[in-house]
């Protein structure tokens, strides 16, 4: 049994953080309305993920297949070159903070809602990766989401999810028809150990990205991964 499900993640998001983050003053007369979603928010939020160990079973052109299930990317695959096992994931707000914020009938209450589980998944992910840097004492790793570049595009989450299993009844998120995560505050992918630094930023050229965490790099393609492929 690979998985580790964590479901018991403390979530006390800062008021002042809070405050910050969504433009609301100190002297605001929102202040309390802010307060007192943070202070359900707090009673409701379940964030939850769910992660595995997996192994690399063989490579052929852009394909790798992990624990029998085929992903096609060649970024991932050439990433994936000289490791044998790697860590898929999914981190969730959960569904009970979802349900709260849908439930929201003011506009700005459900944008603020939105931020607050925006802050749940983040909080989710942090503990997933602790855990599995202490449990496999991992060094430094690097990670690819499906749909974060056209080289591994969104509809690839469902064979990550196949790899994880049944992930709607480990922790609550689904997939649509269209491959998005429900709750849309959930994030997904493989985690795996590098030498080198990696992050999908350096592939995308997206302009003005608020998410971006490495430059782009207009040659790197070029230089690492357009080459003849190998196989084992
Ligand atoms: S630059 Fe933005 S859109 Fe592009 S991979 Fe990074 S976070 Fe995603």
């Amino acid at each position: 049994m690979n998985h580790h499900i964590i479901d018991a993640i403390p979530f006390q998001p800062e008021l002042a953080d809070l405050a910050r983050r969504l433009r609301v003053k100190e002297n605001s007369p929102y202040l309390a309305d802010l307060q007192r979603l943070r202070d359900e928010a707090e009673c409701i939020a379940r964030p939850k993920a769910v992660y595995k160990v997996a192994f690399i079973d063989a490579r052929n052109g852009d394909d790798v297949i992990v624990d029998g299930v085929t992903l096609t990317s060649r970024v991932l695959r050439v990433n994936l070159d000289h490791v044998q096992r790697v860590f898929p994931y999914v981190a969730t707000c959960g569904v009970e903070l979802d349900a709260w914020a849908h439930a929201q009938d003011d506009m700005l209450f459900r944008y603020w809602a939105d931020v607050i589980k925006e802050m749940a998944v983040r909080v989710a992910m942090q503990v997933a990766f602790e855990a599995m840097t202490a449990r496999y004492g991992l060094g430094k790793t690097a990670v690819m989401s499906p749909g974060s570049l056209a080289d591994w595009p969104l509809p690839q989450q469902q064979p990550l999810f196949t790899i994880l299993g049944d992930v709607k009844a480990m922790i609550g998120v689904e997939l649509t028809d269209s491959f998005l995560m429900i709750p849309n505050k959930s994030v997904s992918g493989l985690r795996f150990t590098t030498e080198e630094d990696f992050a999908s930023c350096q592939l995308c050229p997206r302009e003005n990205c608020p998410g971006r965490r490495m430059p782009y790099d207009d040659t790197l393609y070029d230089r690492k991964y357009r080459f003849p492929v190998s196989s084992i």
